[in-house]
């Protein structure tokens, strides 16, 4: 993956800042629990929401916006680059792109888990910045428990770091312990959450 050179995969390592990301929803029973968390430290993160749950959940679409996150572009439906063939995995993109038709000056795009092929790469960084990560939070990790994924989380975190956690109910186990504490540890420690 780390032939993505044009893809961001941190951001500059002088400033107390971390960019905390959220992939996968918007979904009703994770996500305004994430935007309560968030807002209690006055946080704001960058959501890379999957189209068909922006399609079923309009109104937390328009909350988590309304917020002042960043919105952004995670595929309709949630597809491996890998498996699919380009033509369908760029409309499927561009299907997710018009529900976020206004987002910001340039418009923000993470590949589910992280696959493409480097056709898609090549084709999709000329149109999208492309956002990788540098921490992954593990929080779909079922084999880990929840202090082992902080303490994770937490030592692999570096200023400037984009930090991928899932709005999701398959990481809601985890997330509900790791979040909390992780805002509070970086917080104490002088760290500003920014959206990207
Ligand atoms: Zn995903």
């Amino acid at each position: 993956m780390r032939l993505f050179t044009h893809a961001l995969w941190h951001r500059e390592r002088t400033a107390k800042t971390i960019y905390l990301t959220f992939d996968d929803g918007p979904v009703p029973e994770v996500t305004p629990w994430v935007l309560e968390q968030l807002q209690n430290y006055r946080a704001q993160a960058t959501f890379f929401m999957v189209g068909d749950n922006i399609r079923k959940h309009p109104e937390l679409f328009a909350r988590v916006k309304t917020a002042g996150h960043r919105l952004a572009n995670h595929t309709f439906h949630h597809l491996d680059g890998w498996q699919t063939p380009d033509e369908r995995y760029f409309a499927d993109i561009a299907a997710t792109q018009k529900l976020l038709a206004d987002e910001g000056q340039y418009v923000l795009f993470r590949p589910p888990y992280g696959r493409l092929t480097y056709r898609q790469y090549k084709y999709l960084s000329a149109r999208y910045r492309l956002v990788m990560w540098d921490v992954l939070s593990g929080d779909f990790d079922r084999s880990l428990t929840p202090e082992r994924c902080l303490a994770r989380t937490i030592r692999l975190t570096r200023p400037g770091s984009v930090v991928v956690f899932h709005d999701s109910p398959k990481t809601q186990r985890l997330l509900h312990h790791v979040l909390p504490e992780y805002l509070a540890h970086f917080s104490q420690q002088g760290y500003n959450f920014k959206a990207l």
